[in-house]
Parts: C-alpha cells; sequence; structure tokens
C-alpha cells in the first residue's frame, strides 16, 4: 500500500486546526491538514452563519502574521469597540470603553464559518500543505512515525499528529486520553436578532439567574444572541414560536436595546466543561476543542485554541529534529494546559457567583461589579487579559 509521508498531520479543519496547518506550512513544514466537512464556498449574500465568535487580539494577531486578516476584515466582520455587562438582579453593572484603553476597539465579532474559509483559501496557496477532504479512521504510532488511515484505504505517516478534530475528538479516544469533563446542566442557544435601538458597536450581556445572555453586534446591524441557560428553560425556549421566542427575549434582555423586532432560526448546544487529561503523549498533541470546552460566557473558547496553536507552532519550531519527541511537546503543554485550566476555572467561577440567587450573595457580586467598574486599573487589566495583550502569550500571537 502507497503510504504519503509529511512532517506533521492535522487532523480537523477548523478554525484552531486550519490556523496550525498554515502556521507550520508558513514555516516550511510539510503538512497534511484531514477535514471531512470541506465547505464549498463562502457566500457574502447567504444568512450570516449562526456560530459566531468574539474574535480578540491576540487571535487577530496570529491571523495578521498567517496572512488572512485582510482578507477577514474586507468580509462582514464587526468590530465592538464597549461592552456592558449587568447582572439582572441588582444594580451592579461594569462597562469597557475601548477608548478609555487607548485601543481602538476590544474585538470582532465574525462568523466561525467566514473563518474557516479564509483559513483555507490562505492554505490553497501553501505548495508545503495538503488538505485531504477525508476523516481520520485508525492510527498506529510506531517508535519513529504515526500512521494515520482513511476509510479509502489510504494511509499517511508523519512525526507528529495533531488532534484539532473538536470537543468528540477521535483522535483523543483512539489515543486512549481520558477527558475530566462537567456539564453545566446548560445549554446555548444562538440565533441572529433584531432590535428596535442600534447595537452601538457594543456586546451587551445580562447576567440572568438561568444563566447570562449576550448580545453580540453583527455587521448587518443586528446582533448575535447566545443565551447560556439551565437545560429546563433551553428545552422550553427552543418549543417556543418566533413570536413567543422573541416577546420572552426580550423580557429576558430589558430594555436597553429597544424591542426585539425580529428573530432567526435558532440552534442549541449543550454547555460542558472538558479538559483532556494529557494533551502530549509520544507523537501525538491536541489543540483547540479537543484539548478544552468552557463555558462561553467569556467567548474565549476559540481564542484559547489558537494560543495552543501558536504555541504548539513556536514549541516545534524551537526544537531540533524530530517533532514527536516527547520532549518537545512536553514544552507545549507545560505552556497551555495550565492557562487554560485557569482561564476554565475563572469561568466556573463567574457561572457560580452569577447563575444564583443566594440572597448573601446577590449584594455582594453587586458590590463586586460596579466596584470594579470604578477601579480603572483593575478593569484595564481585567480587560487586556481578555482581549489578549497580556498574559503568556505566543510570539504568533502577540500584536
Ligand atoms: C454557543 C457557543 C458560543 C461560543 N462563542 C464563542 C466566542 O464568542 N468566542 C470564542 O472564542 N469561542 C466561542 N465558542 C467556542 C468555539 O466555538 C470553539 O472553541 C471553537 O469552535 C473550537 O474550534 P476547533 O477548531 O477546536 O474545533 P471545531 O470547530 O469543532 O472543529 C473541529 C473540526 O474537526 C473535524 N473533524 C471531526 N472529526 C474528524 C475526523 N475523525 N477526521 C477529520 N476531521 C474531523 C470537524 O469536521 C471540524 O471541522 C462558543 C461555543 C459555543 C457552544
Amino acid at each position: 500500500m502507497k503510504q504519503t509521508r509529511f512532517d506533521v498531520i492535522v487532523v480537523g479543519a477548523g478554525m484552531v486546526g486550519a490556523a496550525l496547518a498554515c502556521a507550520l506550512g508558513l514555516s516550511g513544514k510539510r503538512v497534511a491538514l484531514l477535514e471531512p466537512h470541506l465547505p464549498a464556498s463562502f457566500d457574502l449574500d447567504a444568512e450570516p452563519d449562526l456560530r459566531v465568535s468574539a474574535i480578540n487580539r491576540a487571535s487577530q494577531a496570529l491571523f495578521e502574521r498567517l496572512g488572512v486578516w485582510q482578507a477577514l476584515a474586507a468580509q462582514r466582520i464587526s468590530p465592538f469597540e464597549n461592552m456592558t455587562v449587568w447582572d439582572a438582579t441588582g444594580s451592579g453593572e461594569i462597562h469597557f470603553d475601548s477608548a478609555e484603553m487607548g485601543e481602538p476597539y476590544l474585538g470582532h465579532i465574525i462568523e466561525n464559518r467566514l473563518v474557516q474559509w479564509a483559513l483555507l483559501q490562505r492554505l490553497a496557496q501553501l505548495a508545503s500543505v495538503t488538505v485531504i477532504e477525508a476523516a481520520l479512521s485508525e492510527l498506529a504510532f510506531e517508535p519513529d512515525q504515526v500512521t494515520v488511515s482513511l476509510a479509502d484505504g489510504t494511509e499517511l505517516s508523519a512525526e507528529l499528529l495533531v488532534g484539532a478534530d473538536g470537543a468528540h475528538s477521535r483522535v483523543r479516544a483512539l489515543a486512549g486520553i481520558e477527558v475530566l469533563s462537567r456539564a453545566y446542566d446548560q445549554k446555548g442557544i444562538v440565533c441572529h436578532v433584531a432590535t428596535e435601538k442600534p447595537h452601538q458597536r457594543t456586546a451587551w450581556q445580562r447576567f440572568l439567574p438561568s444563566g447570562p445572555l449576550a448580545f453580540l453586534p453583527l455587521a448587518d446591524g443586528r446582533c448575535s444572541l447566545v443565551w447560556s441557560c439551565d437545560d429546563a428553560v433551553a428545552e422550553q425556549m427552543m418549543a417556543l414560536s418566533d413570536e413567543d421566542f422573541r416577546l420572552e427575549l426580550a423580557q429576558a434582555f430589558g430594555e436597553r436595546l429597544g424591542a426585539v423586532t425580529a428573530v432567526s432560526e435558532r440552534a442549541a448546544f449543550p454547555l460542558l466543561r472538558r479538559h483532556a487529561e494529557q494533551y502530549v503523549k509520544p507523537r501525538l498533541a491536541l489543540v483547540g476543542d479537543a484539548a478544552h470546552t468552557i463555558h462561553p460566557l467569556a467567548g474565549q473558547g476559540v481564542n484559547i485554541g489558537l494560543l495552543d496553536a501558536s504555541a504548539l507552532t513556536e514549541s516545534l519550531l524551537e526544537s531540533k529534529g524530530d517533532l514527536g519527541q516527547l520532549r518537545v511537546l512536553r514544552r507545549y503543554e507545560r505552556w497551555r494546559r495550565g492557562n487554560n485550566s485557569l482561564m476554565m476555572h475563572t469561568m466556573d467561577g463567574f457561572y457560580r457567583v452569577f447563575g444564583n440567587d443566594h440572597l448573601p450573595l446577590v449584594p455582594l457580586r453587586n458590590f463586586a461589579l460596579s466596584f470594579a467598574d470604578r477601579v480603572s486599573p483593575l478593569k484595564s487589566q481585567l480587560m487586556r487579559h481578555a482581549m489578549g495583550l497580556e498574559g503568556d502569550l505566543p510570539q504568533w500571537s502577540r500584536s
């Protein structure tokens, strides 16, 4: 059987896998990128993707280095300059303004499908990367290489295999890596909504006892809704007619943007925190949702996945010789696993503190929000971390 040899095989061309393949390809590595569902095109006239991400400055810096940012910026992306977060139970509120921080914006809301498409277009220009429309079915680790089998019998081999195949990673399962998981017993409902007042380039988030409700500004003037709510509430909301859902939503969000005038189709995603017990094994590394999934309340999931891609690239490029050596891969794991774990626990803290209406906690958290709002250095520090302007950032992700 014919076997094709690469330096690295990346499994999964979601935003993280495609970015990693691009970074490695630009660095001269021979890369195979496997993806069973390659999009045929990106249609600017089509309804925006229901899945959008708040792309922070670290992710933007990576996209700039990969040569895709210009292509993204020429499409329908939506910079946001402000963020307002408030508690439905009380008067606590915090407001972040990019101008106060001396920055032009806090981040951009971009459709996931657009990011993936821009990266795939860039990959098509790189002779060092071979994109293969197929799913991984089996893999075998040998002392000097890893071999991947595709459904049609093709075999590929490489020094290193990277699992970027999402939350239900087959790579992770085949490698026998366990996952620590915790169900939030919530679903994230997503849809697009039109509102009476303009969104003012602001990301709005209201903490309700049943979970956070975010309205994120879209380029077409509507907002992308992410409503993380308890399973029972989510089930009720998904069963409502558009008209009844619109009314429930208006009630839950309050008056800030006036009436909710229209809602699009809806989708709901179960929310789980998952963390792979190991990110690496000899000849294997996990990145993105294959390694971790977190609560979407601070819009950090893909941003930390893209930091994985940058850190892994940097660790591999610094190494001499075999890319699959555990010593090299451990550097990546040490770098990213602790940082991701901290982010997950921070999100859990928010989830717990805001997701309940225990009486002693309500005034305390309202006080904390309003206090943080008044203390500029604290506020600025919080925001700079969320924007990816500070922290233990790989070179590829530095602005
Ligand atoms: C409601 C919601 C809102 C969110 N909002 C934000 C936000 O605002 N900001 C943010 O940063 N994050 C957000 N996230 C998280 C973000 O969407 C994910 O972290 C991100 O999409 C993960 O990207 P990925 O490339 O790691 O995985 P995926 O996007 O899951 O990509 C995995 C790819 O692997 C492919 N694949 C699967 N199996 C195989 C196989 N056997 N062989 C080959 N390929 C395979 C799949 O087809 C897919 O293309 C949100 C998540 C949810 C649920």
